[in-house]
């Protein structure tokens, strides 16, 4: 599965807690076999895109490290 980290657009506060991508939940689940991942810490916020699948929303926090992740324009709807 390829990964493709996101571009960070807000980084997380400095006094959140450790990121915990394991304990992080994907905030979107398509079909396909693409993972896009915070860019800060790694965790997967939109799991298994397929190429024509695209997400409701421009960007997301990430639920692990708490930055703010901008997705590509070729997945925002
Ligand atoms: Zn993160």
């Amino acid at each position: 599965m390829p990964a493709i980290p996101l571009k960070v657009t807000r980084p997380p506060a400095s006094d959140a807690a450790d990121p915990v991508p394991d304990a992080a939940k994907p905030l979107f689940r398509g079909t396909g076999d693409t993972d896009y991942v915070c860019g800060n810490c790694g965790a997967v916020i939109a799991l298994g895109m397929g190429p024509t699948q695209r997400v409701p929303f421009g960007s997301a926090v990430c639920s692990a490290c708490g930055a703010e992740n901008e997705f590509p324009s070729s997945l925002a709807s």
